[in-house]
């Protein structure tokens, strides 16, 4: 079985109707569109657009919200086949629905939820998130960008980097120190929506990979929110993000599975038809070794991402299942994508050949939301307390 959609049965009732669905639109919609919008650096709106008339923006938002109401594992279907062509459109999916729109449906009150949900989930409005700052990454209790309370409005002010759909999105989430720096309950959420006063976006990063996802800089100057826009409790914010994190850690595991397996296709097609010394290198055991790595691997990492989901789906604790997912899986594609390159020689370095996108988009994988190192730190603190 050479074909990495057919390794493993359906995971949920919808599943399997859910991947044809996305393949097909996937196939449609966004292959044809890879390497422009790589190339340009171009974060195509119209296309997150026509992905919310399909359902995809709203993933697991309740249909009272205008979402489709699926669950994890469907969750996870969706951002699979979409990353397995294009990891970008994969990584933006992923923050909008886990991070953005995760937040609000997890921690907002009925009139927020109510507010803002429908237009995430039909993608009228397409979501970020902000916790990252220039100098507090893996860090981010040490965050500067502070909140005050000054009558009826909070007053932000700071900088936050590394923000997917910074300049396109509608509304932000916003991570903000409100207390004491390094404290936990110091950090409270706030949602910042785009046109409000001292709230633009800085300059848009020049990537490795993820290029057709756009991550830019968010500047909040004495930027006025209402009171009524916090999440939950001043001070609780921090341990908001970092259940986020928990569900955002799946989709980012998906996202990578998605890129290994795009990549053993290609490997596996290449090398039936690349002859060299009068064969097919798929011939040689030193090819099919590494098709054989990349198929246990790939098989690996889906189970501990369908665990997760799993975990998730019945609500139970889920923080160490999702980053040994994340970390597996994100490593496994950094794996299948360096080996798939190889697999197609010179060819697969050059942009003829989808291998070479696979492998640098690969890497983010291993870096955001965490890195592979913090995620070994949650695995290791989760072990030992
Ligand atoms: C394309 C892209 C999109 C992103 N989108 C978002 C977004 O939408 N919203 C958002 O808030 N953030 C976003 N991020 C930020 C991302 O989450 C951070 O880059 C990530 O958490 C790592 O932080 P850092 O880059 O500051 O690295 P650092 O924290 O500076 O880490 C540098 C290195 O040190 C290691 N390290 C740090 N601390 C330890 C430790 N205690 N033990 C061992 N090793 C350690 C790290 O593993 C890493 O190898 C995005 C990043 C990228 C690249």
């Amino acid at each position: 079985m050479s074909d990495s959609n057919q390794s493993l049965p359906p995971y949920s009732e919808n599943s399997a109707m859910v991947e044809e669905m996305v393949r097909s639109f996937a196939a449609k919609h966004i292959r044809p569109h890879v390497m422009e919008w790589d190339e340009a650096q171009f974060f195509p709106v119209e296309l997150f657009k026509q992905m919310g008339e399909l359902g995809l923006m709203g993933v697991l938002v309740p249909a009272a919200y205008g979402g489709s109401g699926f669950g994890y594992q469907e969750y996870v279907s969706v951002i699979v086949e979409v990353a397995r062509v294009c990891g970008s459109i994969g990584l933006s999916l992923a923050a909008h629905n886990s991070l953005c729109t995760g937040h609000i449906l997890t921690f907002g009150n009925e009139e927020q939820k109510s507010r803002w949900l429908p237009k995430l989930a039909s993608a009228e409005w397409i979501g970020a998130w902000g916790l990252t700052e220039a100098n507090t990454g893996s860090d981010a209790l040490g965050m500067s960008t502070t909140a005050f309370l000054d009558g009826d409005d909070y007053v932000i002010n700071g900088t936050k980097n590394w923000i997917t759909h910074g300049k396109s999105g509608d509304i932000v989430v916003v991570m903000v120190r409100t207390g004491e720096k390094g404290r936990s309950d110091g950090i409270t959420a706030l949602v910042v929506e785009k046109g409000t006063p001292g709230f633009t976006h800085g300059k848009k990063e020049n990537k490795l990979g993820m290029r057709a996802s756009e991550t830019t800089e968010l500047i909040f100057d004495n930027c006025r929110v209402p009171r009524k826009n916090i999440l939950g409790m001043e001070g609780e914010g921090f341990k908001q993000a970092m259940k986020v994190l928990d569900g955002g850690r799946i989709s980012i595991a998906a996202l990578a599975l998605g890129i290994a397996k795009g990549a053993f296709d290609a490997a596996v097609a290449y090398s039936k038809e690349r002859h060299q010394f009068g064969k097919p290198i798929a011939s040689y055991q030193g090819i099919s070794f590494k098709l054989a790595d990349m198929a246990t691997d790939i098989e690996a990492a889906e189970l501990m991402i369908r665990k997760a989901a799993d975990l998730k789906n019945q609500g139970r604790p889920v923080t160490k299942n999702s980053s040994m997912a994340k970390y597996f899986a994100s490593e496994v594609a950094v794996r299948c994508a360096t080996e798939a390159v190889q697999i197609f020689g010179g060819y697969g370095y050059t942009k003829e050949f989808p291998v070479e996108k696979f492998y640098r988009d690969a890497k983010l994988c291993t870096i955001g939301e965490g890195t592979s190192e913090i995620q070994k730190l949650v695995i290791a603190r989760e072990i030992l307390k």
